[in-house]
C-alpha cells in the first residue's frame, strides 16, 4: 500500500521528506516551487543534496511533483502559451535535479477555440518542452472535471494527447474527485468497471502512475473541482471501499484534501489507510 498526501516545502524543500515522513507518508508530492508565481526560486545545491539523502533514508517512493497552477498549456495566446512551456520544461529541469520520477500536470484551458486546438497545442507543448532533453520525468496528465473550456477531462480525450505526443514518456494521474465530478460513477461495481474499462481501451491501465485520492464536494457529474476529506464527500465511505478494492489499490495514493481545521492531513492518511485495508481485508 503506497499512501501519502501533498506536503509543503516551506523552508527548504528537504523539509518536505520530513513532513511526509512525520504524517506516515510512503508516497507523497511537493509543488517544487511557489505554485501561484511565474517565477521560480532557484534551488540551491545544499537542498537538492539534502532532499536526496533524505529520501534516500527513507522508504518513500514515488516523489510526485506538480506543476503550478499558471501554465495553461492548451492556451493560443503566444505569450502565456510560451510562458507555460518554459514553466513545463523548468520544471522537467528540476524534477532531474532532485531525482522525481513523475510530474502532474494540468491539461490547460482550448478559452473557446474548441477541443481539436487545445489538443494540438498541448502535443505542441509536451513536444517543445522534452526536446533535447536526455531524460525527464514522467509526464503525468491529470483528468480534469471537464469545467468550461477545458481540455482533458475525459479517458478518451487523454487518450488522443497521449497517441499525440512524440515522448513515450508520458502516463495519467488518475484523480478520484475529478473523475466523479465528470460523472465517472467510480462509487458502484458497476461505474467503476465502466471507468476502468474505458481507460483500458484509450490509454491502458498500466499507464496510470499516480491516483490523486480526493472526497468530492460537488455531485456526479456536476464538474466541480471542489475536493473534500477522505469520506466526507459524495464519494463517502462506500464509494472509497468500492474504489479502493480495485487494480487502483495497486497505484500511489496521493491525497489533496482540503487544509483546513475540519481534519489534519494526517488524519486523512490514516483514514486512507484504514478503508484500503478495509476494503481489502488486511488485518
Ligand atoms: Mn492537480
Ligand atoms: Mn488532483
Ligand atoms: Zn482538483
Amino acid at each position: 500500500m503506497k499512501i501519502g498526501c501533498h506536503v509543503s516545502i516551506a523552508d527548504s524543500i528537504d523539509r518536505a521528506v520530513d513532513r511526509a515522513s512525520e504524517i506516515g507518508c510512503n508516497t507523497f508530492q511537493i509543488f517544487t516551487r511557489s505554485p501561484r508565481m511565474w517565477k521560480a526560486r532557484e534551488l540551491s545545491e545544499e537542498e537538492v543534496t539534502a532532499f536526496k539523502e533524505k529520501i534516500g533514508k527513507t522508504e518513500i517512493s514515488p516523489v510526485v511533483s506538480h506543476m503550478p497552477y499558471l501554465p495553461n498549456l492548451s492556451s493560443s495566446n503566444p505569450k502565456p502559451y510560451k510562458r507555460s512551456i518554459d514553466t513545463l520544461r523548468l520544471e522537467l529541469e528540476r524534477c532531474n535535479m532532485l531525482g522525481i520520477p513523475y510530474l502532474v500536470t494540468h491539461l490547460g484551458s482550448h478559452l473557446g477555440k474548441g477541443k481539436v486546438k487545445g489538443q494540438k497545442q498541448i502535443v505542441n507543448a509536451i513536444n517543445t518542452a522534452v526536446s533535447g532533453l536526455d531524460k525527464h520525468p514522467m509526464i503525468l496528465l491529470e483528468n480534469t472535471s471537464g469545467k468550461t473550456n477545458e481540455t482533458g477531462s475525459t479517458f478518451i480525450e487523454i487518450g488522443e494527447i497521449i497517441e499525440k505526443v512524440s515522448t513515450d514518456h508520458v502516463g495519467v494521474c488518475f484523480d478520484t474527485c475529478h473523475a466523479y465530478a465528470r460523472g465517472y460513477d467510480i462509487t458502484n461495481p458497476k461505474g467503476l468497471l465502466d471507468t476502468i474499462n474505458e481507460i483500458e481501451s484509450n490509454i491502458g491501465m498500466d499507464k496510470i502512475k499516480v491516483v490523486h485520492l480526493n472526497d468530492s464536494k460537488g455531485e456526479l457529474g456536476s464538474r466541480m473541482d471542489r475536493h473534500n476529506h477522505i469520506r466526507e464527500g459524495n464519494i463517502g465511505e462506500k464509494g472509497f471501499l468500492n474504489f479502493l478494492s480495485s487494480s487502483f489499490k495497486e497505484k500511489p495514493l496521493i491525497l489533496e484534501t482540503p487544509v483546513d481545521d475540519f481534519r489534519s492531513d494526517k488524519d486523512n492518511v490514516e483514514k486512507a489507510k484504514a478503508l484500503y485495508m478495509w476494503a481489502n481485508k488486511v488485518v
